[in-house]
């Protein structure tokens, strides 16, 4: 039986509202292709309710002691893992992403940016330093007042809580925008707000486009500092519409991350987190490895068997549990990855496997594993994020040469390199111009970390303490004493 089509709310002032246009968007289930949900067209005037509602509640949360904010963050945490089965399948039909996924990394990762950030902020505090027997000088960190945090459609609830987690625990009341291709988990995590005591006004989660919503956060006198997660032509938009205000941002951006394997690597291991950093979650993740550098004497092999296992990721249904592969998370992106293989095709590349739309999934918006070999590092190919199914194999004859490929593009978010040389791996990852450098590992994420890019993938760092520091002004007391 048809499930029927959620009708999504704004969360202002403590409570669930239609947008006062009146207007909404559909949003469709991209697996089948059919509506899955009414998203709020809101505009600036809900916009402006949201942050008038953060800002009357901020006298109270940044007074509110970091031990009670804590337990209230806490309690949330607790009731998303309570609800981690409806938000799992909420997040697969929303994004299209299989829900073993959703089940194993979105969403206990959103409980552990809860549980992180409501531990995080007891040991946040400022410190006091003698200048000799001169002066004291009283360093403190306080909160901004109302903050703007705008996610993307990827890892949705994930990436929505890693920026609204540290900005209310460190005492900032908040407007959020989630992306409107995904709204159900935002929407199903306001109803969580309102069962775990959250002061209203503390939290607003307003729905819309970018150019509606996210703009009229983005310029709104009295948001502070904006915490944004997305595109790096939105993220420089950002940039330029904050900027006459002198606002605070953080951008988390775009990638074209580099996966570098030298031929005395561990081949298995390799080729296995090989295979899931090219097409995890369909190769849209940011962090997800899509130009893939391999030293040319085990090219070949490392090739073949690639290709052979990337054949044989179970493409299906996302809600079902042997699903490896889901669907793309629109119409608009799948035809956007689409046209860069057949782009890559024109440029001479050679699709040595998928670069099709699977038969026998409807209108659904599936695409296969692709993996292309013979493009020139600098084509636009390589040089673009693409953010889907779609990795290329390079190979490189030494390490001078490989760094020099993986650091020609405008982009500096992550690299992997594959080695057996601990010393190389080291020297190779200081050489490499992005924000983290796994070595003989992907993806692992030690929360008390720093997170960001390089170049035209970031500014400024999310993560640990650094998040706190961002959603914080730190002024310094100097008291003499003589
Ligand atoms: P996007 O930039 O199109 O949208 C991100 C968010 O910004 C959405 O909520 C969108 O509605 C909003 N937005 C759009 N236009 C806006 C505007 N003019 N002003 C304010 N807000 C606006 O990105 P996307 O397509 O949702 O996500 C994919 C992108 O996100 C990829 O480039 C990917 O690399 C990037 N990403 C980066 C990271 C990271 O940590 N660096 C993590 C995940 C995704």
């Amino acid at each position: 039986m048809a499930e029927s089509v959620l009708t999504i709310l704004n969360y202002i002032g403590g409570e669930l509202v239609a947008p006062a246009g009146g207007r909404y968007l559909d949003n469709f289930e991209p697996a089948v292709g059919r509506p899955y949900s009414l998203v709020p067209d809101s505009d600036f005037g809900d916009v402006d309710r949201a942050v008038k509602a953060a800002s009357a509640a901020f006298a109270g949360w940044s007074k509110t002691p970091a031990i009670d904010r804590s337990r209230i963050i806490q309690k949330l945490a607790s009731l998303v893992q309570r609800d981690l089965e409806l938000l799992a399948r909420a997040e697969s039909r929303d994004t299209g992403k299989p829900i073993s996924l959703a089940r194993t990394l979105d969403i206990p990762r959103t409980v552990s940016n809860l549980e992180f950030f409501a531990s995080a902020v007891l040991s946040f505090h400022g410190e006091v330093l003698a200048t000799e027997d001169r002066a004291q000088n009283i360093i403190e960190y306080s909160p901004l007042g109302v903050v703007g945090c705008i996610s993307p459609w990827n890892l949705p609830l994930y990436l929505f809580t890693w920026k609204i987690a540290p900005a209310l625990a460190a005492g900032n009341c908040v407007v959020a925008k989630p992306s409107e291709i995904t709204p159900a988990t935002a929407y199903l995590f306001s109803k969580l707000c309102i069962e775990a005591g959250l002061p209203n006004g503390v939290l607003n989660v307003v729905h819309g486009t970018g150019p509606k919503v996210g703009e009229a956060i983005v310029q709104h006198p009295l948001v502070k500092a904006i915490s944004f997660t997305g595109s790096t032509s939105v993220g420089r938009k950002i940039a330029q519409q904050a900027a006459p205000m002198f606002k605070k941002v953080s951008l988390e951006m775009g990638g074209k991350n580099a996966n570098i394997i030298f031929a005395d690597a561990d081949f298995e291991k390799a080729v296995a987190t090989t295979l899931r950093s090219s097409f995890a979650n369909q190769g849209q993740i940011c962090l997800c490895g899509s130009r893939i550098f391999v030293e040319r004497s085990i090219y070949s092999r490392f090739r073949d068997e690639l290709v052979l296992r990337a054949r044989e990721l179970k493409i299906g249904d996302p809600l079902k549990d042997s699903t490896e592969q889901g669907s793309l998370v629109s119409r608009v992106h799948w035809e956007k990855v689409r046209k860069a293989i057949s782009d890559a095709r024109a440029a001479g590349g050679k699709v040595l496997c998928g670069g099709e739309v699977p038969s026998g999934f409807g209108d659904g918006y599936y695409l296969e594993p692709t993996l292309i070999e013979g493009l020139d590092h600098l084509c636009a190919t390589n040089q673009e994020e693409i953010f889907g199914p779609v990795a290329t194999l390079i190979p490189f004859d030494s390490e001078v040469e490989v760094i020099e490929m993986a650091n020609s593009t405008r982009y500096g978010l992550s690299a992997s390199v594959w080695t057996g040389d601990s010393e190389r791996g080291q020297r190779v990852a200081r050489a490499l111009e992005a924000g983290i450098v796994w070595v003989n590992t992907w993806m692992l994420r030690d929360l008390r970390t720093p997170f960001g890019g390089v170049k035209e993938s970031g500014v400024g760092r999310e993560g640990g303490m650094h998040a706190l520091q961002f959603f914080s002004e730190v002024k310094n007391i100097c008291v003499g004493l003589k």
